[in-house]
């Protein structure tokens, strides 16, 4: 009877409810204690240069480890660390542990290579961001513009007093600032006025669709034109085809990342990279002693 089966469908939902909130629990639980257990982990993805075709820096991308043995990427625990409020410790963790890992090869290759994290709006909006930025590259020894922190355009929406300080202080000591996803967010491009970014990263989405959609192609070109019009650097990222990777070296992008390349990799395995691009970069054979 309808009666019957409403019922039913009551208990059913609320069960279902009732264990999504246990879920949600258990995973906030779970989050609020990763660094405490040491499951966070960093994976690099080499960033090249498209006209020479040797690396140029790393982005560093964190993920979780799971008890199973998995590794959970970005967007299954981002949000939810910025809902409870844990984005603040795993973003400094985050610039913790990849300055000191890169600082060897930073150093070792004569200040030519960089390394790239992504910021939430959250951490840019922390007063004081600047000062532990600051800590970090001292105690690890990085000069400050081999470091580029990217940010989303969304955040730029918000235009707090803190996040202006940040990034004034952040450019004042020569941090570089990097536009991440551009043409997804839905800010104006005003900001461009108010921020002095160095570099713009093409999202995705766009360089997919090269070579299937025309008007792509003529957006992505005025992207580039406009960028360094105002002086940035341009990546593409997602880079995945050969012709992809021809379009945007043809139409001046500076520099790309993607699987065509490389895939985000643990430490093991960038280092035999890394060891390779520091012993060919110009600025690195130019310095060394003859023989
Ligand atoms: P993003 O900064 O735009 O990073 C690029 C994403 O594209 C990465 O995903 C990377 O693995 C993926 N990718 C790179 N090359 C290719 C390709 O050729 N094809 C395809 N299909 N994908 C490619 P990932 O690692 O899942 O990161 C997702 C997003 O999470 C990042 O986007 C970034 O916004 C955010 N994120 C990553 N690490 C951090 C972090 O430490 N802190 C914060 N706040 N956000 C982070
Ligand atoms: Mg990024
Ligand atoms: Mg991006
Ligand atoms: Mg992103």
């Amino acid at each position: 009877r309808a009666k019957d089966l409403g019922r039913n469908q009551y208990h059913f939902f609320t069960e279902e409810i009732n264990q999504q909130l246990i879920d949600r629990l258990e995973l906030e639980g779970r989050l609020r204690r990763v660094l405490d257990n040491e499951e966070l982990t960093l994976h690099y993805q080499p960033i090249y240069s498209l006209e020479r075709n040797f690396i140029t820096g790393v982005e560093a991308l964190v993920r979780w480890r799971q008890p199973d043995g998995s590794l959970w990427g970005p967007y299954r625990f981002i949000p939810l660390a910025e809902e409870i409020g844990m984005i603040h410790a795993i973003d400094n963790w985050v610039l913790r542990s990849a300055l000191r890992t890169m600082a060897p090869w930073l150093s070792g290759s004569n200040d030519a290579m960089r390394l790239a994290l992504n910021i939430s709006s959250q951490q840019l909006q922390m007063p004081g961001f600047h000062q532990y930025v600051a800590e970090q590259l001292t105690a690890n020894g990085v000069t400050p513009s081999q470091l580029e922190l990217e940010i989303t355009e969304r955040m730029l929406v918000d235009n707090s007093d803190s996040t202006q300080e940040n990034i004034q202080r952040l450019c004042e000591m020569g941090v570089r600032l990097s536009i991440d996803d551009f043409g997804t967010g839905y800010s104006s491009l005003g900001y461009l006025q108010n921020y002095p970014f160095h570099t713009l990263k093409i999202d995705r989405s766009f360089v997919c669709n090269i070579g299937i959609n025309t008007h792509t192609a003529r957006l992505i070109d005025t992207i580039i034109t406009m960028g360094h019009g105002l002086g940035m650097e341009i990546v593409a990222e997602g880079i995945e085809s050969d012709l992809e990777r021809q379009f945007l070296k043809a139409h001046g992008c500076d520099q790309g990342q993607g699987y065509l390349f490389s895939h985000p990799l643990p430490l093991e395995q960038l280092r035999p990279l890394l060891e390779k691009a520091v012993r060919e970069l110009p600025s690195f054979s130019e310095n060394q002693p003859d023989g």
